[in-house]
């Protein structure tokens, strides 16, 4: 099971001791003067809430399901209390529960959910569709401002490979599968949907869908909801189902309406998605430019040209710095052969190189052409090639970044990321005044700088996605306040220079506040109507996506005035958490 206090399996932590320069170069770029400990509390200091009961509720769905599937157990609770964004590891390392769900339930078939949501509509029960739990902007965090009873639906155990249909090269599945379990059982049958999410092994098909997630090759297979063929969507108004068509002119696009709707209008119980034979190869490599610009305009032609390769990822000089700290120093002649390349390079006008990672993925035979003409526009544009050693390493550390944020945070570092896609026209504005903004904010910091990076992924025709990560020492007593700024910073900045409110983590409520700006007022009333109808109780994950008033802000929970130390089991309060607002755009 995932830890409940940070990301992954509790055996694993982040592989330090592989990287011997890793931690002094950051303290370094931090500026951190020592090392405060800030290691989460032990699980008996962690205070769960009593349960809300709704006994009616309760009686009558005993009745639909099996014993085993319902849960009220306090480790079951805290697991699903929390996503995975830095406020909620923040808090849940504090030991401090903003609010639990009651009750755990897990259905494993189609109608387990529709006997659920009957029930809950009925009862006036609220339910959070649950997958593994990896958003990172509040999606699955309960937030019920009444007294409703709170359900968390947790899909996993629905995750059955339903059916292939290996003549229109499709799948169906159902919406609990995790990323792992889903591909085991497509490539035993030849195929594999190729979406690969840097939280693969922790979130579901239905979590990927709710959010219009995007994984690692969507440059050859597109985001999540590119592949969606048809789908089943559980709503208390009953169950929207669509039907597998290459394509239809049937009126608005209801396959798009269910894809990002993060649970507020209805549970994705299955969905039949577009498969690909198991590509037979694997060619990933690496590549440095001279800058991050001549990288941009490299990508751009290989786009142009229709030669994008199945995985493109530009790091900027910021991102590079952290990749080079990432690896082991070479030893021995690959030590001696290292310096001479890096003179080599420093001598022809590498001197703040930017890496490429670049991959290819299909059929031999039909790849050498794309990689040939590919290869031949990175060189134009100046692109050195590192060899498929960086490809490796990179894809191999790829699962492991997760753990470097817990890492962190255990000596007070608050690290986040932030995400955006922009049109090839904003993508080097945005980039420079994002980065230059959190830049300047690091002044204000006690220490006096921080750590910022960015990477190019999941190109476009017409654009791409910018992936910010930033860190800092964390400021005692006030780490909440200081994570919204820079998440107010950067999110402002975004919207301000073109930037969409996000590109692949959804909005759940960190992101309301901007949601009328992204899109329009009476975007958001159309928005409103549409869950006035399918639920018009409110009973599905409140408080997410849809802004229920005009002016809206966002809740930060508020330290108490004398610090976070000792703020853990005697100083829980259910419910009647301070909160400190801001809107979007205001300074
Ligand atoms: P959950 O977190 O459980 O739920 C997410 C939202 O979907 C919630 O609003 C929930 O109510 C709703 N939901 C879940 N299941 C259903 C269902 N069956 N029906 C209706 N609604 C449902 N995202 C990316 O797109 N690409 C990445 O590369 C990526 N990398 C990440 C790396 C890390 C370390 C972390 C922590 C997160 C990352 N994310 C990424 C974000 C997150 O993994 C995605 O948003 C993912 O799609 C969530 O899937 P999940 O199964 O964990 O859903």
């Amino acid at each position: 099971m995932m830890k409940w206090w940070g990301w992954g399996d509790q055996k694993i932590t982040f592989p330090m001791h592989e990287k011997p320069t890793l931690w002094p170069w950051i303290s370094s770029k931090l500026n951190m003067k020592s090392e405060r400990a800030t290691p989460p509390v032990a699980r008996k200091d962690v205070a769960m809430p009593p349960p809300t009961v709704n006994h009616a509720f309760l009686a009558a769905l005993k009745e639909k399901l099996k014993a085993d599937q319902i849960t009220s157990d306090d480790e079951a609770r805290l697991h699903h209390c929390y996503g995975k964004s830095y406020p909620n590891l923040f808090l849940a390392r504090k030991g401090y529960i903003q609010q639990a769900p009651d009750l755990i339930v897990y259905p494993r078939s189609h109608d387990d959910v529709v006997a659920v949501i009957e029930l809950a509509n009925k009862h006036d029960v609220c339910v959070i569709p649950f997958g593994g739990g990896t958003n990172i902007v509040g999606g699955i965090d309960p937030r019920e401002d009444g007294d409703r009873m709170i359900v968390t639906l947790q899909m996993t155990q629905m995750s059955r490979l339903i059916s292939v249909d290996k003549m229109a090269n499709t799948a169906t599945i159902e919406a609990g599968a995790l990323g792992p379990k889903l591909e085991q059982d497509l490539q035993a049958q030849g195929y594999s949907l190729g979406h690969y999410p840097d939280s693969f092994e922790y979130s579901t098909l239905g979590g990927w869908l709710a959010t219009r997630s995007a994984g690692m090759q969507s440059d050859a297979y597109g985001k999540i909801e590119d592949m969606a063929v048809c789908m089943k969507m559980v709503t208390p108004a009953g169950t929207i189902v669509t039907r597998p068509f290459p394509a239809s002119s049937a009126g608005p696009d209801l396959n798009r309406l269910m894809c990002g709707s993060e649970g507020v209008l209805g549970v994705i119980t299955e969905a039949t998605m577009r498969v690909h034979p198991t590509p037979a190869v694997k060619d990933y490599r690496g590549f440095l430019f001279k800058n991050f610009e001549s990288g941009v305009v490299a990508i751009r032609e290989l786009i142009e040209k229709n030669h994008l390769p199945s995985m493109i990822r530009l790091q900027d000089e910021g991102e590079t710095e952290l990749a080079f700290n990432m690896k082991s120093p070479p030893k021995g002649l690959q030590a001696f052969v290292a310096k001479g390349v890096k003179g080599y390079l420093k001598r022809t006008g590498y001197t703040k190189p930017v890496i490429m990672v670049v991959g290819w993925e299909g059929l031999e035979e039909s790849l050498v052409h794309r990689r040939e003409e590919g290869l031949a526009i990175l060189k134009k544009h100046g692109g050195f090639a590192l060899g498929k050693s960086v490809g490796t390493s990179w894809s191999k550390d790829k699962f492991n970044m997760p753990y470097l944020r817990d890492w962190v945070m255990d000596r007070a570092v608050m690290c986040d990321v932030s995400e955006t896609a922009a049109t090839w026209t904003n993508v080097l504005p945005l980039h420079a005044a994002t980065t230059a903004a959190v830049k300047e904010k690091f002044k204000q910091e006690p220490s006096g700088d921080g750590y910022v990076g960015c990477h190019i992924s999941h190109t476009y025709e017409t654009g791409c996605c910018l992936y910010f990560t930033y860190a800092a020492v964390q400021r005692p007593g006030q780490e909440l306040e200081q994570y919204y700024e820079y998440k107010k910073l950067v999110t402002d900045t975004f919207m301000r220079t073109g930037g969409t409110l996000s590109h692949h983590h959804a909005i759940g409520y960190e992101h309301m506040p901007w949601m009328e700006q992204e899109v329009s007022p009476t975007g958001v009333e159309a928005l409103r109507a549409l869950k006035a109808k399918l639920d018009p109780k409110g009973i599905l994950n409140p408080g997410k996506l849809i802004p229920q008033k005009l002016e809206v802000s966002t809740e930060v929970a508020k330290i108490p005035a004398d610090g976070i130390e000792g703020w853990g089991a005697q100083s829980f309060q259910p419910k009647t958490l301070q909160t400190a607002t801001y809107e979007a755009g205001s300074d």
